[in-house]
C-alpha cells in the first residue's frame, strides 16, 4: 500500500502526457498541467482566450484555470461548451479552477480598497455548502499560509478539507516549507507563475530577474533540446507540483505541453532547486493592510 506521498511521486516522476493527473485528498484527480488564462484585458483581444482553450484542448490540456476577475471567464466556459457539444472531450474529463467573488476590487472616494471583513471559516463554511450541493467537485484554496491552512485544517466540524493551495511556485521562488507543509497534510500545491509570470511592471515585481534567462534552465534545457520553459515546468511537475503557465499564443500553448517525454536527473532537480531566490513576482502589496494579507509570514 502506498501512502498518498509515494503515490504523488510515483505519477509526478512519470506522467505520461494523456494521463498526466495526481490523485486529490478528496478522491478526485488534477492534471498536473493545466492552463493558465490570466491575460491582461486591456491588450488582449476579446475571442483570444476562447480559441486558445478550445485549441489547448486539442492539444491535450485538460486543465484551465480562470476566475471572474480575469474577464474573461465566459470565454474559457465557451470554449470547454463547444468542445463538448463537438465530441472533442467530455465534461468529465475536464479539470476547471474558478475562483468565486462578484465584487472587482471596490474603492472608496479616497481611492482605498473597500475590504471585506473577511472570516475564513465562514467562507469555507460557504464553501462546503457548495460542495455538498454538488456546485463544485473539488475545494482549495490559494495564497493560504501555514497559519491560514490550520486554521481551516483545524476548524471545528469541518467537512472538507482543502485539497489544493494555488501558490507562487517555480525555480526562483520553490517554496520549500510550504510544500512540505502541504504534504504533510495531504494538500496539493498548484503553481501559478511557473515560467515566471509576465513581467507587467503594473501588477508584477520586476526586481526578480527574469527566469526564462536562468542560465543552468538554459543549458540543462540543451542537453535535452528543451527550452529553459520547458526544464522550469518539468522541475515543478517531477516533484509533484501542479504547473498552470499562461500562453495566448498557439505555438506556446503547444510547446509548453511538451514535458512528459523528459525527465531530470535527482542532480539536476536539486540544483534548480538551489536557484532558489526567495522572492516573490506576485507580491500583491497594494492589499499588504489587509488583516489577511498572507505573505506577511515566512511561510
Ligand atoms: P506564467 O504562466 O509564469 O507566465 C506567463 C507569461 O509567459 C506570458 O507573458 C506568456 O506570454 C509567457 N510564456 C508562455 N509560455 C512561454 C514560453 N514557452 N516561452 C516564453 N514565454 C512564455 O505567469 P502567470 O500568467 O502570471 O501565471 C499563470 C496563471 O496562474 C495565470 O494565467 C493565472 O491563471 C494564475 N495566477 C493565479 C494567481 C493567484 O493569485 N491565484 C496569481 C497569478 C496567476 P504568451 O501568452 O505571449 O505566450
Amino acid at each position: 500500500m502506498h501512502s498518498v506521498r509515494e503515490l504523488l511521486s510515483l505519477f509526478a516522476m512519470n506522467p505520461s502526457a494523456e494521463s498526466h493527473s495526481i490523485p486529490l485528498s478528496d478522491g478526485n484527480r488534477i492534471p498536473l498541467l493545466g492552463l493558465g488564462t490570466y491575460g491582461d484585458p486591456r491588450t488582449t483581444p476579446k475571442g483570444t482566450a476562447l480559441e486558445c482553450v478550445k485549441l489547448a484542448i486539442d492539444v491535450g490540456y485538460r486543465h484551465f484555470d480562470g476566475a471572474l476577475v480575469y474577464f474573461n471567464e465566459h470565454e474559457v466556459g465557451q470554449a470547454i461548451r463547444e468542445k463538448i457539444a463537438d465530441g472533442s472531450v467530455r465534461r468529465q474529463d475536464i479539470f476547471y479552477c474558478g475562483k468565486p467573488g462578484n465584487d472587482f476590487y471596490p474603492k472608496d472616494g479616497d481611492g482605498n480598497y473597500i475590504y471585506h471583513h473577511t472570516d475564513l471559516c465562514a467562507t469555507w463554511e460557504a464553501l462546503e455548502a457548495c460542495k455538498d450541493a454538488g456546485l463544485v467537485k473539488s475545494l482549495g484554496v490559494s495564497n493560504f499560509n501555514r497559519r491560514q491552512l490550520e486554521l481551516l485544517l483545524n476548524k471545528p466540524g469541518l467537512r472538507h478539507k482543502p485539497v489544493s493551495n494555488q501558490v507562487e511556485c517555480h525555480p526562483y521562488f520553490t517554496q520549500p516549507k510550504l510544500l512540505e507543509f502541504c504534504r504533510q497534510h495531504n494538500i496539493v500545491i498548484v503553481g501559478y507563475c511557473p515560467l515566471g509570470s509576465s513581467r507587467d511592471a503594473s501588477w508584477v515585481n520586476v526586481k526578480c530577474p527574469p527566469l526564462l534567462e536562468d542560465e543552468l534552465l538554459v543549458s540543462i534545457g540543451k542537453k535535452y533540446n528543451k527550452s529553459s520553459a520547458q526544464v522550469a515546468l518539468r522541475f515543478n511537475v517531477q516533484r509533484g507540483v501542479v504547473v498552470i503557465p499562461k500562453s495566448f499564443s498557439p505555438e506556446r500553448i503547444k510547446h509548453n505541453f511538451h514535458i512528459f517525454d523528459f525527465s531530470l536527473t535527482e542532480e539536476e532537480m536539486k540544483a534548480i532547486e538551489a536557484l532558489n531566490k526567495n522572492i516573490r513576482f506576485v507580491e500583491l502589496l497594494m492589499w499588504s493592510d489587509h488583516p489577511e494579507y498572507p505573505f506577511h509570514d515566512e511561510y
